[in-house]
């Protein structure tokens, strides 16, 4: 049995953001219903134990509110702060229970990250994640994706081994080539990023799909159910979109037992 837990399913910003008094951000500080940390998943699988997806700035909080010390290990999807902000912090922790993390990146991720971090590698074992993994039953790939004008990141799809349920991460994407779409038809689930509704900015400064994309794509690739997760404070969750009974705006907590 595997359980997904979201973590966090906020922008690169988070919710609310430190300038904005916009409404979202206001309801954010008061009632908390779109408070949202940087995008991350908890996997708890029986025989993989603890899996984290990307270690951004809001870790530390993250990890509290899950109530986990430790983690077994983590998945990161691209070096944007937002996704190893918390890599130092997490670094610190093993340090401190004398215990070498190890976290699977492709290997041009882990270039970036020891560049920018060279000291990590001292409690932290960085392994490439360009070929397959094992994680318990599941077998972990992981592959490109265009990211718009912020480059690229990775997305990742997970293949269970005896029942072959399939589901993919793909929290950082836009303007995906037709290669990049293929791991992604005929999921069972679909994790996917959309910081907006309908993004009104130009195409060449946008960095992630909106919702409205989101909707068409994944009715083109047959997804069964997407969740979607690195939302900016134009989601409000108190409002209804219109969305297909497939697809659902994830939030902090949201559970699913596979
Ligand atoms: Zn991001
Ligand atoms: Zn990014």
């Amino acid at each position: 049995m595997t359980k997904l837990i979201f973590r966090g399913t906020g922008d690169s910003m988070g919710v609310p953001r430190v300038y904005c008094r916009c409404e979202v951000c206001e309801e954010a500080r008061t009632t908390n219903t779109n408070r949202r940390y940087r995008s991350s998943m908890q996997i708890e699988d029986r025989e993989a134990g603890t899996i984290w997806i990307d270690c951004g700035p809001d870790w530390g909080k993250q990890m509290e509110q899950a109530s986990l010390i430790e983690i077994d290990t983590m998945l990161i999807t691209h070096a944007h702060f937002d996704h190893i902000g918390g890599l130092p912090e997490w670094a610190d922790a093993c340090r401190w229970q004398k215990k070498r993390g190890v976290a699977y990146a492709p290997s041009e991720v882990i270039q970036e990250i020891s560049a920018r971090f060279p000291w990590l590698a001292n409690q932290i074992s960085f392994q490439s994640f360009d070929e397959a993994i094992t994680l318990g039953s599941w077998r972990v790939s992981s592959w490109r994706v265009n990211h718009g004008k912020n480059g690229y990141a990775y997305a990742f799809l997970f293949e269970h081994r005896s029942n072959g349920y399939k589901w993919a991460y793909c929290s950082d994407s836009i303007g995906l080539t037709e290669d990049q779409q293929k791991p992604l038809f005929g999921l069972d689930l679909l994790v996917l990023g959309t910081s907006f509704y309908h993004e009104p900015f130009a195409y060449e400064t946008r960095s992630v799909y909106d919702v409205t994309e989101a909707v068409e794509l994944t009715a083109k690739w047959g997804v069964k159910r997407t969740l979607l997760t690195h939302l900016s404070h134009d989601i409000d969750q108190r409002k209804h979109y219109p969305l297909p009974d497939t697809m659902q705006f994830a939030n902090t907590g949201l559970t699913l037992t596979i």
